[in-house]
């Protein structure tokens, strides 16, 4: 696509594409075995939550490609996932009851995963949250390999989707008096928006072609999708530079997350190679709520981007959703950091850093990785495109 690629990314990023791309070369290994290791590739979440955006979400797509493989082969699950450090998550008791219950087990898992305090309980007391913490303490959710549920082509679309994408761009409705001059608005919308056009850059890259029956790249899909759309592609590098920004400012608290006993130093290093090729002036958080700073806006954004991640409950494809709850919550942690964590005050920090729990972490490093993805793909695309040039 025409666009410059030296230029900024736009108000509060003070960086270029190709800047990003450089970074992203530097640390693609890294991530990439980040998110393969046994703390980051597992994830929980509850294929059977109600959504309560519709009163008639009826809709299910049957395709083998919107299905999760769900763990079930327990024994080959690191020791820290055992059902008995999990705990029972099946009580017959009532539904407060049960919520209670598996907040206690999950609390009483990150106790002994990672020798923290209360962690679950200190979220479910916090307001600064941007997704629905309940999500991971349903007695429903399942445990599922995200490596082995990789995020492609899965034939999820028409009216079903659409009302979702619909429902979620709905959201960036600030209750501003200067709405065309918020920022903050405008930074919902490319959040979002490079949220779709990643998961249309995965979708496009790893795509079946029913001719040959193999996965592969399909250019054409992505023109259409994403690349014959500069703002689209510029939104994917403003939400790796928000995930980015939000990994560089917990750095000087990185010694002190506890990334699970044994697998402790090994996670610890890959993340500190991670994030000390990042910068500061990747983007500036101070400016979003500046112009017309006003907490109700702040609180705004807030509950709105928490719909978005309740939003996700609605799709009806498993493996969309899946991710869509990786990816939401991901950039809902990011935002609790960036907006939430004020390095200078020692309460704020122990507020957000210290209760961040593990599937916001693992959500946070997975985002990153989609993002990481998503731009190496679109790098290859242009190779592509370019070729396809030159033989014409
Ligand atoms: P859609 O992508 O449904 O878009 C609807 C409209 O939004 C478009 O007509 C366009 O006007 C506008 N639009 C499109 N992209 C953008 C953008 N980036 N910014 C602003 N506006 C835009 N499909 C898969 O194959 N694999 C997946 O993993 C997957 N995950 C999904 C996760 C979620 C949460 C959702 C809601 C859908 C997911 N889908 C997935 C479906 C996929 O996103 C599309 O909805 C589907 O492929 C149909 O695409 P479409 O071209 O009809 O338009």
């Amino acid at each position: 696509c025409k666009m410059d690629k030296d230029e900024n990314l736009g108000p509060g990023c003070d960086v270029s594409i190709s800047e990003i791309n450089n970074i992203n070369k530097k640390i693609r290994k890294d991530i990439l075995s980040l998110v393969h290791t046994d703390f980051f590739k597992y994830f929980k979440f509850d294929p059977f939550k109600k959504c309560t955006i519709w009163e008639n979400n009826d809709g299910i797509c049957f395709r083998r490609s919107c299905a999760v493989d769900v763990v079930e082969d327990w024994d080959s699950l690191p020791e820290y996932w055992q059902p008995e450090v999990l705990g029972s998550l099946d009580n017959d008791t009532s539904e407060q009851d049960d919520a209670l219950h598996s907040k206690d087990d999950d609390a009483s898992f990150l106790n002994q995963l990672c020798d923290n305090k209360d962690k679950a309980a200190d979220a479910l007391a916090d307001d600064v949250n941007y997704y629905d913490i309940n999500d991971f303490l349903s007695p429903d959710a399942v445990l599922v390999d995200l490596s082995k549920n990789p995020e492609r082509f899965t034939g999820y679309g028409g009216q079903e989707a659409g009302q979702i994408w619909k429902a979620i761009y709905a959201e960036n409705c600030f209750s501003s008096d200067e709405q065309d001059k918020c920022l903050a608005k405008d930074a919902f919308y490319r959040i979002v928006s490079g949220l779709h056009a990643s998961i249309g850059t995965h979708l496009s890259n790893d795509h079946l072609n029913t001719t040959t029956g193999e996965w592969g790249p399909d250019l054409d899909l992505f023109m259409m999708r994403v690349g014959n759309f500069p703002e689209r592609v510029s939104n994917i590098y403003f939400n790796y530079a928000i995930v980015a920004k939000s990994l560089y400012k917990i750095m000087p608290y990185l010694k002190e997350l506890d990334f699970c006993n044994e697998y402790d130093n090994d996670v610890k290093q890959k993340m500190i190679n991670i994030v000390s090729q990042l910068d500061s002036k990747i983007f500036d958080e101070d400016l979003m709520f500046q112009d017309d700073w006003d907490k109700s806006i702040q609180d705004d954004f807030r509950s709105r981007f928490k719909n978005v991640t309740k939003i996700m409950d609605c799709v009806h494809c498993d493996r969309c959703k899946m991710w869509g709850k990786v990816q939401t919550t991901g950039y809902a942690t990011s935002l609790k950091i960036l907006f939430e964590l004020n390095e200078a005050d020692e309460t704020s920090r122990q507020h957000v850093v210290d209760h961040l729990t593990k599937f916001e972490l693992i959500s946070l490093l997975n985002t990153f990785d989609r993002l990481s993805k998503s731009i190496e793909s679109i790098n290859n695309f242009e190779v592509l495109y370019n070729e396809r040039i030159d033989c014409d």
